[in-house]
């Protein structure tokens, strides 16, 4: 199942079973719970780190269906930027390359 197939399956299931489809900051603050769950899954060593984890892209694929994006394409998209980017490191931490972080270092 491709991931535009999820996302409109988990917008289904949201209706289905009465669950927010309209209050988009709502669901930002859903989907940071589950992320923040997942990390205390993590942190813990509890067993559910996984299923918190599905929690956190079942949610990101419901509101990229509830605000009209594509997750799909635009993960795809991002990915192929991300493939290109040539990074530096500056002082210690890798930035990319030509960014602000970079080009201070560059004139100092
Ligand atoms: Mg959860």
């Amino acid at each position: 199942m491709e991931i535009r197939e999820m996302q409109q399956k988990v917008y289904e299931n949201k209706l289905k079973h009465g669950f927010n489809t309209t209050n988009v900051p709502l669901e930002f603050c859903l989907l940071e719970g589950e992320l923040s769950e997942a990390f205390e899954a993590w942190i813990k060593k509890h067993d559910n780190m996984a299923e918190e984890l599905a929690d956190v892209g079942i949610y990101l694929m419901g509101l990229a269906e509830i605000v009209g994006v594509d997750l799909q394409t635009e993960i795809e998209r991002k990915m192929a930027i991300n493939e290109k980017r040539e990074y530096v490191m500056v002082n210690g931490v890798l930035v990319k390359k030509g960014s602000r972080d970079d080009i201070n270092v560059q004139k100092n």
